[in-house]
């Protein structure tokens, strides 16, 4: 199938200035970016004038399995929102709750332009959460919580974790494409044993799978883990060998001076969290230091019970303002977001060879924005300011994922809305309140 995006705005990376142009499509990847692309044989124009073209935005931390349980945990800090909340919320998960919550979630993600994930699910039924991003489109590493201590209900044994973990693998890593990767996903220090953890190192070396945990969120987690371990938390993670290129870890808040050290010199990767930072009172991470001392950064929502939604533009606008506060005006600009919120997150997921930036020979994911009433731009020089502090998901007008038009100018195609927000409205009645 070849599509057509003519007269859009191209923004194609930070480093390249916008340009008016064209971009052709031939299947799943960008065969075509030019000011004037004169094809005569296309299944699809979309007639992008006055609109922008970017590369679709990547979130690196999100939690389908949650999006079910929005506005449901309040006002708590992060031990009791979990304890209190989440976990037994999680533990009364099936696979019709996991899959019509994975639903829900999905389809605020592709109507607010994101158009790659990394999601980290619960620790039962986590195929009916990978078969609905098969079906929705969207692009995600993706995988089943492992935990084996701090609850008793959602905790499970080694020997059960490790198995579902390599079955999911076998069955859905690099599936459809490649659009679908498998990822293992340890809580945090707190619901792991050491046992546990290297069990994963075991199975991350094997068979090459990254890693995707939390990290040093919360003052009173880390000083646990200090407690148990006699490590912080990035310290503890270094001991167990997990810190490479292929670790993946939110937040990354409460660290000491060697910590940081640690991230750079091992290629971790940081994803930033700033609504799910705020919302539960857990502190501001030192994202510009960590750029500036190399440390790659990426975005994301976190659960929809801590936020409480999935829209990129929120994470954008806040992760420049919180940064504008502790450090002055000029901490952090608006290019930069756009591109923690892009190429970072393609960085993060060891996917910056095929997604992160409109190039040719790189996947066809791409997200149009629509400037309208509140979000006018009037030249170049303010396109990224209008992204990152004008506009929102109402901008949104296609979603492209993989050569596939999921959004189309602004309705939901993959999926019917209608039945996924009943689906979901029946779900969300299986849950006892705490
Ligand atoms: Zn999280």
């Amino acid at each position: 199938m070849k599509i057509l995006i003519k007269n859009a705005t191209v923004i194609k990376d930070v480093k390249t200035a916008p340009f008016k142009g064209d971009i052709l499509i031939n299947n799943d990847i960008i065969e075509q970016i030019e000011e004037n692309i004169s094809t005569p044989e296309t299944d699809r124009i979309i007639d992008a004038a006055g609109m922008i073209a970017i590369p679709g935005f990547i979130q690196t931390h999100v939690h389908l399995a949650q999006t079910i349980f929005r506005n449901m945990a309040e006002d708590v800090s992060l031990l009791d929102w979990l304890n209190r909340y989440i976990l037994p919320f999680e533990s009364q998960h099936t696979a019709k709750t996991l899959y019509d919550s994975a639903r829900l979630g999905i389809a605020e993600l592709l109507l607010s332009g994101t158009t790659t994930i990394q999601d980290m699910e619960t620790v039962l039924h986590t195929d009916a959460s990978f078969k609905a991003v098969y079906e929705m489109g969207i692009r995600a590493s993706m995988g089943n919580m492992l935990m084996d201590t701090g609850n008793d209900i959602l905790a499970k044994n080694i020997d059960f974790l490790m198995a579902e973990s390599e079955t999911l693998y076998k069955k859905w890593n690099d599936t459809d494409n490649g659009r679908i990767k498998y990822v293992l996903t340890p809580r945090f220090a707190l619901s792991c044993t050491k046992e546990l953890f290297l069990e994963i190192r075991k199975m991350s070396d094997i068979y090459d799978i990254p890693v995707h945990s939390h990290a040093a969120e919360n003052i009173e987690e880390t000083k646990i883990v200090k407690q148990q371990t006699g490590y912080g938390n990035i310290e503890y993670f270094e001991k167990l060998g997990l810190c490479n290129e292929k670790l993946r870890l939110a937040h990354c808040i409460w660290l000491n001076d060697y910590e940081y050290d640690i991230l750079k010199s091992n290629g971790v990767n940081v994803l930033h969290c700033p609504t799910a930072n705020f919302k539960l009172g857990s502190g501001t991470a030192k994202i510009p230091e960590m750029l500036t001392k190399g440390i790659n950064v990426s975005l994301g929502a976190d659960g929809p019970p801590c936020n409480n939604n999935l829209n990129i533009f929120n994470e954008m606008k806040l992760a420049g303002l919180i940064q504008k506060v502790r450090l002055g005006p000029e901490s952090m600009n608006a290019k930069e977001i756009f591109r923690l919120a892009t190429a970072g997150g393609a960085k993060a997921l060891g996917m910056e060879k095929e997604i992160g930036t409109l190039e040719i020979g790189k996947k066809a994911d791409i997200t149009i924005l629509k400037p309208n009433v509140h979000s006018l731009f009037y030249d170049e020089n303010s396109i990224f300011n209008s992204i990152i502090y004008s506009m929102n998901r109402d901008n949104v007008t296609y979603t492209i994922v993989d050569g596939n038009i999921l959004v189309d100018n602004g309705i939901l195609r993959s999926a019917d809305i209608q039945s996924i927000i009943r689906e979901a409205e029946l779900s969300h009645n299986h849950f006892n309140p705490i």
